[in-house]
């Protein structure tokens, strides 16, 4: 017998197509969606209002299992971590991180086991990839921390920030962020969900083909070709000015993108270096978000002082570009950037 399809993967269209398929009128699949993200049932004996039949159809023809929590550590500062066996028993992890105030929280989630990519800054880069992850998967990582958290917070922000490059597994990430998106659902705003990608310039503007999409950070890390390079392999097969082209001709909404800039000690931290970026992001609708580099075992990267982030922000700064630092959360447990890596 063939695995049975994962209830998580499918959209509220498809789920009326499976409804329907099943015998069942096809206004069944609303409810069920709501039972499923906006009150998060465990399984469909839980689903009191839809009837009995039906509840046995869908239990015996649908996987409803969650991967399972291998691991979980929590920080001082309310960060959760946690590793995530799937079925096959590859493993992923993904990071709550409740607001400090309001009641919100953004959830950090993966998009492959592992990353082909290999920058040299990276510890899940150091894995290599072992396997895309499928639409069902990714969103029972945002279902399972919700179970955890025992509530729905007032607002949720989804990254794709965790293992992987999305925009290398795009089919299964747009169709979890179509699931994360849906009314009814967890209707989570497209402008709360950021993809994080290293800049491959086919996906990027495959993402913004649609009308709805995402928003889209870039981790740039470096200033110039020649750095970018060294640390970023993929930067061979897709140059900065490829990759700055790309970005120029988006169209421009009312958010703007994210620029992702891992601080490395004496690496790419200077403020001639801030200079060249700030000429680099002239007339982009961007922000800049700077992330210290988060020590990784292994890893022959520093952090920069205080100093040279103060530096680097004030040249930033005085050129009129948008900038923050990114004070990582959960470093007591490596759920920062960069850190997650699962060890074999
Ligand atoms: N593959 C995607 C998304 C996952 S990485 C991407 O690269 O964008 C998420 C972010 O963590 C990226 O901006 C990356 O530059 C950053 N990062 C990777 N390793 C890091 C480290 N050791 N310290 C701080 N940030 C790191
Ligand atoms: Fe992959 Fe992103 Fe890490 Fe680079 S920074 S290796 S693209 S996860």
């Amino acid at each position: 017998m063939s695995k049975a399809e994962s209830i998580y993967g499918l959209t509220i269209e498809e789920l009326t197509e499976r409804v329907a398929a099943l015998g069942e009128p096809a206004y069944r699949a609303r409810p069920l969606y709501s039972w499923l993200y906006a009150k998060l049932a465990a399984g469909p004996e839980e689903m009191t209002d839809l009837p009995a039949a039906l509840r046995e159809k869908l239990a015996e023809n649908f996987d409803w299992s969650l991967p399972e929590i291998d691991r979980h550590e929590s920080s001082a500062d309310g960060t959760s971590k946690y590793r995530l066996r799937m079925a096959d028993g590859e493993a992923v992890e993904c990071v709550a991180m409740p607001s400090e105030e309001g009641g919100g929280a953004s959830f950090c989630i993966s998009s492959q086991a592992g990353c082909a990519l290999g920058c040299e800054f990276c510890m899940t880069g150091g894995m290599g990839l072992r396997r895309d992850l499928e639409a069902g998967e990714i969103v029972t990582e945002v279902v399972l921390m919700l179970r955890e958290m025992g509530r729905r917070p007032a607002a949720l922000n989804i990254l794709f920030m965790g293992m992987g490059e999305p925009l290398l597994n795009l089919d299964a990430v747009g169709k979890a962020i179509e699931i994360f998106s849906s009314a009814g659902g967890l209707d989570v705003a497209l402008r709360r969900i950021f993809v994080s990608t290293a800049g491959i310039p086919e996906a990027i503007k495959r993402l913004y083909a649609g009308e709805r999409h995402p928003r889209l950070a870039i981790s740039l890390n470096a200033p110039d070709q020649a750095l970018r390079e060294k640390l970023m392999p993929i930067a061979k097969r897709h140059p900065l000015p490829e990759l700055m082209r790309t970005l120029r001709a988006l169209p421009v909404g009312r958010d703007m993108m994210t620029i992702e800039y891992v601080l490395l000690a004496g690496v790419n931290d200077s403020p001639a270096q801030a200079g060249k970026l700030s000429r680099l992001l002239r007339g982009l609708h961007a922000k800049v978000n700077l992330i210290p580099f988060n020590p990784c075992e292994g890893l022959p990267y520093e952090e920069p002082g205080e100093k040279a982030v103060e530096a680097f922000l004030a040249v930033l700064s005085k050129a009129g570009v948008r900038c923050t630092v990114r004070r990582s959360r959960g470093r007591d447990l490596s759920a920062a950037c960069g850190q997650l890596a699962v060890k074999r």
